[in-house]
């Protein structure tokens, strides 16, 4: 009774404190790790996240176009489908002309967000991608504009931002460099990625990151922790696949719960907790 209610005072430490205490986390997703999907402490940890989610973005939903302009890719992550060794991929890339006209049906949709997402294509050169974020940026001046491209150097992202892109997506998929390794050919590495997302963040695009969730060889600890590469010695879950769930709704509920993390916008204080525990 005693260890739960300390659990519960982390997860309420997690919303309120900025501060990320390694033990405490390791303590809490132990006996998360332990429990069944809908038991006390999950149930609690899903609250709180839903109580973050609601207090920062109520219940509004944000619809974003997304423009798949490319599928070639000079990288072969093994997870992914449109990797470069494999072959039977059908492969595309949109004109300008194309991205354009995505663009014009969705503004008359009443889409005001445009990501452009493709896999690392050389074709899309710097110049190529400036011309497409300037077209876009001209004819619809008051929409945000999101690229999703992948690793390039500071230069590259300095020259996008100034052309007009707002927003930069770049998933790291896992912060846990072994973990990352088992996912990726030995050419690609993560100390480059997570790089990458803090020149996003310095040149001052709004930069979104995000884990994989449910990878092979993913354990419990690897899934949740966003920035603690030291912590990757503990056990791998049992029954990996059964275990998906569980692990993905606890996982991206502790996230959420933790918004310094997660860099939602609403602060907290002790305010907070009675709201939740009458929750
Ligand atoms: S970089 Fe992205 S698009 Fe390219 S293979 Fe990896 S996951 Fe796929």
């Amino acid at each position: 009774m005693e260890t739960k209610l300390n659990s519960l005072n982390i997860i309420d430490d997690l919303v309120i404190n900025p501060q990320f205490n390694k033990s405490k986390i390791k303590k809490l997703l132990d006996e998360l790790s332990q429990e069944a999907y809908a038991g006390p402490l999950s149930k609690y940890l899903f609250a709180a996240a839903r109580f973050v989610r609601e207090k920062s973005y109520g219940h509004n939903v944000f619809l974003r176009g997304l423009i798949e302009f490319t599928n070639y890719c000079k990288n072969d992550c093994y997870y992914c489908g449109i990797r470069c060794s494999n072959h039977k991929a059908t492969r595309y890339r949109l004109s300008l002309e194309e991205i354009l006209l995505s663009c014009k049906i969705g503004y008359k949709n009443n889409l005001r967000t445009f990501v452009l997402q493709g896999g690392e294509d050389m074709y899309f050169s710097d110049d190529k991608m400036i011309q497409i974020i300037k077209e876009i940026k001209n004819k619809y001046p008051e929409c945000t504009i999101t690229l999703s491209i992948g690793e390039k150097t500071k230069a590259s992202y300095q020259k996008y931002f100034d052309a007009g892109a707002d927003r930069y997506l770049l998933r790291h998929e896992t912060a846990n460099i072994s973990h990352y390794q088992k996912l990726h050919p030995a050419k690609m590495d993560l100390n480059n990625r997570l790089n990458c997302l803090k020149i996003l963040k310095d040149i001052g695009y709004q930069v979104g990151a995000g884990m994989m969730i449910g990878s092979p060889y993913q354990t419990f600890a690897a899934s949740v922790h966003v920035h603690l590469p030291d912590v990757s010695n503990w056990q791998r879950l049992p029954e990996y696949r059964k275990s998906v769930r569980n692990l993905s709704a606890k996982a991206i509920s502790l996230a959420r719960a933790y918004p310094s993390a997660t860099y939602l916008p609403y602060r907290y204080d002790n305010r907070f907790l009675s709201a939740l525990r009458q929750w």
